[in-house]
Protein backbone atom coordinates (compact mmCIF):
# COMPACT_ATOMS: atom_id res chain seq x y z
CA UNK A 1 0.00 0.00 0.00
CA UNK A 2 1.62 3.82 -1.05
CA UNK A 3 2.00 5.94 1.53
CA UNK A 4 -0.57 8.84 0.77
CA UNK A 5 -2.96 9.95 3.14
CA UNK A 6 -6.37 8.03 3.16
CA UNK A 7 -9.80 9.41 3.37
CA UNK A 8 -12.65 8.27 5.33
CA UNK A 9 -15.65 10.86 4.86
CA UNK A 10 -18.76 9.82 7.23
CA UNK A 11 -21.65 10.72 5.13
CA UNK A 12 -24.71 10.44 7.59
CA UNK A 13 -27.54 11.45 5.77
CA UNK A 14 -31.06 11.76 7.28
CA UNK A 15 -29.07 10.61 10.57
CA UNK A 16 -28.55 11.40 13.77
CA UNK A 17 -29.50 13.63 16.89
CA UNK A 18 -27.88 15.11 19.41
CA UNK A 19 -27.25 12.03 21.28
CA UNK A 20 -24.95 11.20 18.47
CA UNK A 21 -22.18 13.59 19.63
CA UNK A 22 -21.49 10.86 22.15
CA UNK A 23 -21.44 8.19 19.77
CA UNK A 24 -18.38 9.92 18.06
CA UNK A 25 -16.07 10.29 21.30
CA UNK A 26 -14.90 6.63 20.49
CA UNK A 27 -13.09 8.01 16.86
CA UNK A 28 -12.29 11.15 18.30
CA UNK A 29 -9.90 8.95 20.86
CA UNK A 30 -9.09 6.43 18.31
CA UNK A 31 -8.01 9.95 15.67
CA UNK A 32 -5.87 10.72 19.03
CA UNK A 33 -4.13 7.86 19.46
CA UNK A 34 -3.54 7.20 15.94
CA UNK A 35 -1.45 10.03 14.39
CA UNK A 36 1.60 8.14 13.64
CA UNK A 37 -0.74 7.25 10.96
CA UNK A 38 -2.01 8.91 7.41
CA UNK A 39 -5.72 9.30 7.32
CA UNK A 40 -8.38 11.93 7.37
CA UNK A 41 -11.64 11.68 8.87
CA UNK A 42 -14.69 13.75 7.68
CA UNK A 43 -17.14 13.70 9.50
CA UNK A 44 -20.59 15.31 7.10
CA UNK A 45 -23.51 15.17 9.47
CA UNK A 46 -27.19 16.48 8.82
CA UNK A 47 -27.02 20.42 8.90
CA UNK A 48 -28.88 20.75 12.36
CA UNK A 49 -25.50 19.11 13.58
CA UNK A 50 -22.92 20.46 12.37
CA UNK A 51 -21.87 23.39 14.70
CA UNK A 52 -22.19 20.45 17.29
CA UNK A 53 -19.99 18.66 15.35
CA UNK A 54 -17.48 21.47 14.50
CA UNK A 55 -17.14 22.47 18.37
CA UNK A 56 -16.73 18.53 19.57
CA UNK A 57 -14.00 17.27 17.03
CA UNK A 58 -12.36 20.91 17.33
CA UNK A 59 -9.03 19.96 19.55
CA UNK A 60 -8.59 16.49 16.82
CA UNK A 61 -7.58 15.87 13.37
CA UNK A 62 -10.66 15.31 12.58
CA UNK A 63 -12.96 17.88 10.05
CA UNK A 64 -16.61 18.69 9.23
CA UNK A 65 -18.63 18.85 6.18
CA UNK A 66 -22.08 19.90 4.68
CA UNK A 67 -23.85 17.34 2.79
CA UNK A 68 -25.31 19.75 0.07
CA UNK A 69 -25.56 24.02 -0.38
CA UNK A 70 -27.61 25.67 -2.41
CA UNK A 71 -26.56 26.67 -5.97
CA UNK A 72 -26.61 30.46 -4.46
CA UNK A 73 -23.65 31.83 -3.55
CA UNK A 74 -25.46 34.91 -2.62
CA UNK A 75 -27.48 35.45 0.41
CA UNK A 76 -31.40 35.50 -0.96
CA UNK A 77 -35.19 34.42 -0.70
CA UNK A 78 -34.37 30.51 -0.62
CA UNK A 79 -36.88 29.02 2.05
CA UNK A 80 -35.42 25.96 4.16
CA UNK A 81 -31.88 26.09 1.95
CA UNK A 82 -28.52 27.46 3.51
CA UNK A 83 -25.47 28.86 1.26
CA UNK A 84 -21.61 27.64 0.76
CA UNK A 85 -20.97 31.30 2.95
CA UNK A 86 -22.94 29.82 5.69
CA UNK A 87 -21.08 26.25 5.45
CA UNK A 88 -18.04 28.25 5.32
CA UNK A 89 -19.08 30.34 9.07
CA UNK A 90 -19.61 27.88 10.86
CA UNK A 91 -16.52 26.42 10.78
CA UNK A 92 -16.79 23.63 8.57
CA UNK A 93 -14.48 22.64 5.72
CA UNK A 94 -15.64 20.56 3.23
CA UNK A 95 -19.44 19.51 1.30
CA UNK A 96 -20.56 16.66 -0.24
CA UNK A 97 -21.93 17.82 -4.28
CA UNK A 98 -23.64 15.41 -7.02
CA UNK A 99 -24.91 12.92 -4.40
CA UNK A 100 -26.89 10.66 -5.88
CA UNK A 101 -29.87 10.60 -3.84
CA UNK A 102 -29.97 14.67 -4.55
CA UNK A 103 -29.16 13.62 -8.59
CA UNK A 104 -32.25 11.89 -8.31
CA UNK A 105 -34.63 14.54 -6.73
CA UNK A 106 -33.99 16.24 -9.75
CA UNK A 107 -29.90 18.14 -9.58
CA UNK A 108 -28.44 18.14 -12.64
CA UNK A 109 -25.15 18.64 -13.69
CA UNK A 110 -25.70 22.37 -14.37
CA UNK A 111 -27.07 22.76 -10.72
CA UNK A 112 -24.07 20.52 -9.47
CA UNK A 113 -21.69 22.43 -11.76
CA UNK A 114 -22.91 26.23 -9.78
CA UNK A 115 -23.31 24.56 -6.57
CA UNK A 116 -19.55 23.75 -7.02
CA UNK A 117 -18.21 26.72 -8.07
CA UNK A 118 -20.10 28.53 -4.95
CA UNK A 119 -18.27 25.78 -2.70
CA UNK A 120 -14.90 26.69 -4.33
CA UNK A 121 -15.67 30.67 -3.73
CA UNK A 122 -16.17 29.87 0.24
CA UNK A 123 -12.77 27.96 -0.24
CA UNK A 124 -14.51 24.73 0.56
CA UNK A 125 -13.20 21.07 -0.51
CA UNK A 126 -15.87 20.13 -2.47
CA UNK A 127 -16.33 16.00 -2.63
CA UNK A 128 -17.58 15.49 -6.06
CA UNK A 129 -19.92 12.62 -6.30
CA UNK A 130 -20.00 10.77 -9.44
CA UNK A 131 -21.35 7.22 -10.93
CA UNK A 132 -23.79 5.19 -13.18
CA UNK A 133 -27.07 4.02 -12.39
CA UNK A 134 -27.89 0.12 -12.73
CA UNK A 135 -29.90 1.28 -15.98
CA UNK A 136 -27.07 3.25 -17.27
CA UNK A 137 -24.19 0.01 -16.37
CA UNK A 138 -26.68 -2.31 -18.41
CA UNK A 139 -26.73 -0.19 -21.53
CA UNK A 140 -22.78 0.20 -21.57
CA UNK A 141 -23.31 3.96 -20.92
CA UNK A 142 -21.07 4.39 -17.73
CA UNK A 143 -18.38 5.89 -19.55
CA UNK A 144 -20.23 8.18 -21.35
CA UNK A 145 -22.31 9.44 -18.13
CA UNK A 146 -19.17 9.70 -15.88
CA UNK A 147 -17.51 12.10 -18.65
CA UNK A 148 -20.31 14.04 -18.99
CA UNK A 149 -20.93 14.49 -15.20
CA UNK A 150 -17.46 15.55 -14.71
CA UNK A 151 -17.26 18.51 -17.86
CA UNK A 152 -20.49 19.53 -16.98
CA UNK A 153 -19.85 19.49 -13.23
CA UNK A 154 -16.46 20.88 -13.25
CA UNK A 155 -16.77 23.78 -15.94
CA UNK A 156 -15.13 26.74 -15.17
CA UNK A 157 -13.86 25.23 -12.22
CA UNK A 158 -9.82 26.20 -12.28
CA UNK A 159 -7.34 23.15 -12.70
CA UNK A 160 -5.34 24.44 -9.17
CA UNK A 161 -8.55 23.48 -7.33
CA UNK A 162 -8.21 20.80 -5.12
CA UNK A 163 -11.45 18.68 -5.96
CA UNK A 164 -12.17 15.07 -4.21
CA UNK A 165 -13.81 12.98 -6.96
CA UNK A 166 -15.49 9.93 -4.74
CA UNK A 167 -16.87 7.45 -7.39
CA UNK A 168 -20.02 6.16 -6.62
CA UNK A 169 -21.78 3.37 -8.55
CA UNK A 170 -25.30 4.07 -7.71
CA UNK A 171 -26.59 0.77 -7.68
CA UNK A 172 -23.76 0.30 -5.11
CA UNK A 173 -24.89 2.68 -2.68
CA UNK A 174 -27.08 1.31 0.28
CA UNK A 175 -27.25 -2.40 -1.32
CA UNK A 176 -24.33 -3.83 0.08
CA UNK A 177 -23.49 -4.80 -3.26
CA UNK A 178 -19.80 -3.45 -4.60
CA UNK A 179 -18.30 -3.82 -8.17
CA UNK A 180 -15.65 -6.22 -8.15
CA UNK A 181 -12.10 -5.03 -8.62
CA UNK A 182 -11.50 -5.62 -12.52
CA UNK A 183 -14.58 -3.04 -13.22
CA UNK A 184 -13.64 -0.46 -10.17
CA UNK A 185 -10.17 -0.08 -11.29
CA UNK A 186 -11.49 0.38 -14.83
CA UNK A 187 -13.48 3.01 -14.18
CA UNK A 188 -11.18 4.43 -11.68
CA UNK A 189 -8.40 4.44 -14.50
CA UNK A 190 -10.84 6.39 -16.72
CA UNK A 191 -12.05 8.68 -14.19
CA UNK A 192 -8.22 8.95 -14.07
CA UNK A 193 -7.78 9.93 -17.51
CA UNK A 194 -10.19 12.49 -17.66
CA UNK A 195 -9.22 14.20 -14.28
CA UNK A 196 -5.96 14.89 -14.89
CA UNK A 197 -6.07 16.69 -17.74
CA UNK A 198 -8.08 19.27 -16.06
CA UNK A 199 -6.16 18.91 -12.61
CA UNK A 200 -2.90 18.97 -11.05
CA UNK A 201 -3.80 17.80 -7.78
CA UNK A 202 -7.21 15.64 -6.93
CA UNK A 203 -8.10 12.45 -4.87
CA UNK A 204 -10.39 9.98 -5.77
CA UNK A 205 -12.42 7.67 -3.08
CA UNK A 206 -14.66 5.10 -3.85
CA UNK A 207 -18.41 5.28 -2.37
CA UNK A 208 -20.91 2.30 -2.29
CA UNK A 209 -21.48 -0.34 0.78
CA UNK A 210 -18.12 -0.14 2.19
CA UNK A 211 -18.03 -1.50 5.18
CA UNK A 212 -15.38 -3.92 7.71
CA UNK A 213 -16.48 -6.72 5.54
CA UNK A 214 -15.83 -5.88 1.98
CA UNK A 215 -12.49 -3.39 2.75
CA UNK A 216 -9.64 -5.78 3.02
CA UNK A 217 -10.56 -6.13 -0.95
CA UNK A 218 -11.17 -2.44 -1.65
CA UNK A 219 -7.91 -1.89 -0.14
CA UNK A 220 -5.84 -3.49 -2.59
CA UNK A 221 -6.91 -0.67 -5.29
CA UNK A 222 -3.94 1.34 -5.13
CA UNK A 223 -5.52 4.06 -7.37
CA UNK A 224 -7.94 5.03 -4.27
CA UNK A 225 -6.89 7.86 -1.91
CA UNK A 226 -9.46 6.70 0.34
CA UNK A 227 -13.84 5.99 0.81
CA UNK A 228 -17.21 7.68 1.08
CA UNK A 229 -18.67 5.85 3.80
CA UNK A 230 -22.76 6.36 4.47
CA UNK A 231 -24.49 3.68 6.22
CA UNK A 232 -21.36 1.80 8.05
CA UNK A 233 -19.96 5.48 9.25
CA UNK A 234 -22.91 5.89 11.57
CA UNK A 235 -21.61 3.08 14.00
CA UNK A 236 -17.84 3.91 15.54
CA UNK A 237 -17.15 0.90 16.04
CA UNK A 238 -17.36 -0.04 12.05
CA UNK A 239 -15.57 3.31 11.11
CA UNK A 240 -12.92 2.35 13.31
CA UNK A 241 -12.48 -0.99 12.23
CA UNK A 242 -12.72 0.29 8.36
CA UNK A 243 -9.82 2.16 9.22
CA UNK A 244 -7.89 -0.46 11.22
CA UNK A 245 -8.28 -2.87 8.26
CA UNK A 246 -6.90 -0.10 5.49
CA UNK A 247 -4.03 -0.11 7.37
CA UNK A 248 -3.38 -3.46 8.75
C1 LIG B 1 -23.25 7.28 0.28
O1 LIG B 1 -24.40 7.59 0.52
O2 LIG B 1 -22.46 8.11 -0.19
C2 LIG B 1 -22.85 5.89 0.52
C3 LIG B 1 -21.69 5.51 0.08
O3 LIG B 1 -23.72 5.12 1.21
P1 LIG B 1 -23.52 3.60 1.70
O4 LIG B 1 -22.12 3.47 2.24
O5 LIG B 1 -24.56 3.42 2.76
O6 LIG B 1 -23.72 2.73 0.51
Amino acid sequence: MTNKIRYFIANWKMYGDLSSLNSIQRVIKFSKLNKSKKFKIVYCPPYTLLNQFITKVKKSSIDVGAQNIHQNFDFGANTGFINSKMVKNLGAKYVILGHSENRELGEDNKHINKKILSAIKSKLTVIFCIGETLSQRKKNKTKIILKNQINFGLKGVNKRNKIIFAYEPVWSIGTGVIPNNIELEKNLKFIKSIVSKKFKEYKILYGGSVNPDNIKKLRKIDLLDGYLIGGASQSSKKLIDIIKKTFN
